[in-house]
């Protein structure tokens, strides 16, 4: 439709110059082309100019509404939830919520995905957030499921955690808060970080 629209613009920019019933002389018609085109063809142009205009604005209105639908998507998945830890505690089991909720810790080498290697993503185990996938979990040998990357958009937070006399980088479900593990910078891929996580605090679903 556009190049249709185009052809027929460049046609009547170029018509005035090859018109041989024109009786005015080509750098006379250069200076007035336009009123000439105008005054020669108003209806169609006056269609053309509507059709156009009609064009531009559907074309703004959707990129417009491109963007509406992204910035839903993306309010979608950091919709923060909020719940009690009433609500919470009947959520999740007793081990769940003391290690979501009240930052506990697994013992090392014993979490269910410590040892994982199987394809598939890695959700927040108190909202479904997603959070890993297999792709980035690599083994750390630290005794915790290890992840050198996060699945981009804002899924987790990052806050100073000052607790046991030690100052860490705590990463927490930035859709509900829940707390997942802890970051640190010594990973031996190339990215150099390692999401040390809780086997608690995630769910895993396989391809
Ligand atoms: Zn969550």
């Amino acid at each position: 439709m556009f190049k249709f629209i185009r052809n027929k613009i460049k046609l009547t920019r170029v018509c005035p110059f090859h018109d041989k019933n024109l009786e005015t002389p080509p750098n006379q018609i250069l200076l007035d082309s336009v009123p000439y085109i105008m005054s020669k063809k108003p209806k169609a142009m006056q269609k053309l100019i509507l059709l156009s205009c009609v064009l531009i604005l559907l074309s703004c209105s959707g990129k417009g509404q491109s963007k509406t639908t992204k910035k839903n998507k993306m309010t979608d998945t950091t919709k923060v939830i909020a719940r009690t830890e009433e609500q919470w505690k009947k959520i999740l089991t007793p081990e769940q919520y003391h290690v979501l909720r009240e930052k506990g810790t697994d013992l090392p080498f014993t979490g269910k995905y410590y040892l994982n290697k199987e394809k598939g993503m890695y959700t927040c185990a108190a909202c479904g957030n997603e959070l890993f996938t297999s792709d980035m979990k690599f083994d750390s040998e630290c005794g915790w499921p290890s992840f050198d990357k996060e699945i981009s958009g804002g899924k987790i937070k990052k806050v100073t955690d000052y607790s046991h006399g030690m100052v860490r980088t705590e990463i927490l479900c930035a859709k509900c808060g829940s707390h997942l593990g802890h970051l640190f910078e010594d990973g031996p891929t190339l990215t150099r970080m390692r999401y040390c996580v809780n086997s608690t605090s995630v769910d895993f679903k396989k391809k």
